[in-house]
């Protein structure tokens, strides 16, 4: 059973906990966007599943992490895990455990925990098109020792930047940028994590044109 599969099975019995969960079971609350809206935090992974049907995930990165304990060396699993909706949503999580599927699982549900919106538009002076292929301006984003500059690309460019960064800026649901990254880029979680930053601030950075509007 896939994790997607797992996801579904574990929305039939979901019996939800916070308010926020209970709303969107009585049917109160019926799109993502009211729950950002509402600033109310999303506690329940299911929340996320239930509103975002055709949610996709990834496995960005799994390495072993080595701990040195009182009885010993002790090994775990760190997983990094995706989401997206190829539609203008992302999230990004970590999880540990002594096994892979188990560490996949945590990431998973972390990353729907952490899921954002991000804001997209034609941010190329090159293109112009008005449509929301691109991010609508440069963005710069920060994670350990990696940065990133996420710049708009033209309509048709496609993703210029490598392949862990191709997969979580097509689950996010930005299709034509260039992506220049400095530091320890080989150090993939921190990467991975630089990108989502730049990608959050899309919305955290509201433009002088957004007052206008
Ligand atoms: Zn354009």
């Amino acid at each position: 059973m896939s994790v997607g599969q797992r996801a579904a099975a574990k929305l039939d019995e979901w019996v939800p906990k916070t308010r926020l969960g209970k709303m969107i079971q009585e049917g109160k609350i019926t799109s993502v966007e009211e729950v950002f809206v509402s600033g109310l935090k999303i506690s329940e992974p299911q929340i996320v599943d239930a509103l975002i049907p055709d949610l996709q995930e990834e496995v960005i990165n799994v390495n072993l992490v080595q701990k040195q304990t009182d009885a010993g060396e002790k090994s775990r699993f760190k997983a990094i895990v995706a989401v997206g909706n190829r539609d203008g949503y992302i999230g990004l999580g970590s999880g540990k455990a002594s096994q892979v599927r188990n560490a996949i699982e945590k990431a998973a549900v972390a990353a729907r925990l952490n899921i954002v919106p991000i804001k997209r538009g034609c941010g190329s002076w090159e293109c112009g098109c008005g449509k929301p292929h691109s991010v609508p301006f440069q963005v710069e984003g920060k994670c350990g020792g990696v940065r990133v500059v996420i710049v708009p690309g033209p309509r048709g460019l496609g993703l210029v930047s490598s392949e862990v960064a191709k997969v979580i800026l097509g689950l996010a649901g930005v299709k034509d940028l260039w992506m220049r990254s400095y530091g320890s880029t080989r150090t993939v979680p921190s990467y991975a994590y630089a990108i989502f930053d730049g990608l959050r601030k899309t919305y955290s950075l509201i433009t002088q044109e957004d007052w206008v509007k």
